[in-house]
């Protein structure tokens, strides 16, 4: 066999031709051009009439062993009748601007799927800040570009990072479960810009969407998808009203001066927020110690432990009763914290509720956060929100790589 077919064969780029090669220092170059004679159009990829030709370039590709390789070429001009374009020739190894082949690309965003940035860095030999803009090439190139239509239920969250002063809004689809959509920023304007980018039509066929209260995506739902049903995520209400009792242990806590008051309090914070059927016997001794000797922060458990119970609820008309019930004793009960959320829960009634028909959590959303958290973490370092939604899409939204020579 001629060297240039076993080089052709090693480096498995289909619809290349290797017309020689030159050993040197920093690698093997193999002088390569695409099978096809007249050059393409890199936009529309049909054959079309050469214009000039630049000088030649090269590109990365993936090594052998420690030997590095590098594609060269003197890539042409085309014009393309077609596109009323004049622009460098579509090449079968790589993306037009790029000084790596595809098969390189794929194998970076590989490995920065399964392991740390700085783990990428040394084993392809790219710095930091290279590594992130091949992965906004492969986003680009491999993202489904039909995630965004028909879509019927989604859901809503915020990922903050940059020590929670920036914001990530991340929308996902909860029928492919898988992340359609991050953008910049929080709240209404975010979310806005999600609708924006779908479209009105798309827009009038989503059907639920969850989310948590505090979030404020609310408001970008009611004006520009209003016949969706907005769920209020269960766990996130009842995240709410663990805080709330903890807000009233903490003031009790820092109101006690009684010594066997502060006995009693003492390590009482995982017995009162845990739900009472995982209670211990230890926790259940502890719990009645409380009741004995500060009857509002008793009160303060039975109320988190009621409303859960109330969310639990199978019929939607007993949830709703309960609820209804729940929120007037709240208010009653001369709690600050509970009162607050007794007013919360008021205002988002019906969002809470539809969560008894329709089952559904943001609990995705939520899982797909705690993902994004780790893919911070692992490219710690990361600081452009642009690099951070490329990994989130990169990791979270369907795009299966497979680097593995054929
Ligand atoms: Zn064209």
């Amino acid at each position: 066999m001629r060297l240039t077919t076993v080089l052709r064969r090693l480096i498995a780029v289909t619809s290349i031709f290797v017309r020689g090669c030159e050993f040197t220092d920093g690698g093997i170059i193999l002088d390569v051009r695409p099978t096809w004679r007249k050059p393409r159009c890199s936009c529309c990829q049909r054959r079309c009439s050469g214009y000039d030709t630049q000088a030649s370039r090269l590109w990365r590709h993936l090594g052998l062993g420690s030997v590095r390789i590098w594609l060269r070429y003197a890539p042409r001009r085309a014009r393309c009748r077609r596109c009323n374009v004049t622009r460098v020739e579509h090449l079968p190894w790589a993306s037009p601007n790029t000084g790596f082949t595809m098969a390189f690309e794929e194998m970076c965003a590989y490995l920065a799927q399964i392991t740390d940035w700085t783990s990428v860095t040394k084993l392809l030999g790219i710095d930091w800040r290279t590594v992130g803009v091949i992965i906004g090439r492969v986003v680009d190139r491999e993202l489904d570009p039909s995630r965004l239509e028909g879509l019927r239920r989604i859901g809503v969250d915020e990922f903050s990072y940059r020590k929670r002063h920036r914001y990530i809004t991340i929308v996902v689809d909860h029928d492919s479960r898988r992340v359609v959509w991050a953008g910049e920023g929080k709240g209404a304007k975010a979310l806005t810009r999600f609708f924006a980018q779908i479209g009105p039509e798309a827009c009038r066929q989503l059907e639920t969407v969850t989310m948590d209260m505090s979030a404020g995506y609310r408001r970008a739902v009611l004006d520009h998808a209003p016949q969706a049903t907005i769920v209020f995520d269960r766990f996130h209400v009842q995240k709410l009203a663990g805080e709330a009792l903890d807000q009233v242990r903490r003031q009790v806590v820092r109101e006690a001066d009684d010594s066997e008051f502060a006995r009693a309090i003492k390590r009482s914070r995982w017995p009162l927020l845990k739900n009472a059927e995982d209670a211990t016997e230890k926790d259940t001794r502890k719990l009645s110690d409380v009741e004995r000797t500060y009857k509002p922060l008793y009160r303060a458990y039975l109320l988190k432990e009621a409303l859960r119970k109330a969310l639990s609820r199978r019929q939607p008309w007993r949830a709703r009763r309960d609820l209804r019930e729940w929120i007037g004793w709240a208010a009653r009960s001369r709690l600050e914290p509970f009162k607050r959320l007794s007013r919360t829960i008021r205002k988002h009634f019906d969002g809470i509720t539809a969560y008894i028909e329709l089952r559904l959590t943001n609990g995705l959303v939520e899982g797909i956060n705690a993902k994004s958290r780790m893919i911070a973490r692992r490219a710690y370092g990361i600081h452009s929100a642009h690099a951070l939604m490329g990994m989130i899409m990169l990791c979270s939204g369907g795009i299966v790589l497979s680097p593995a020579l054929p």
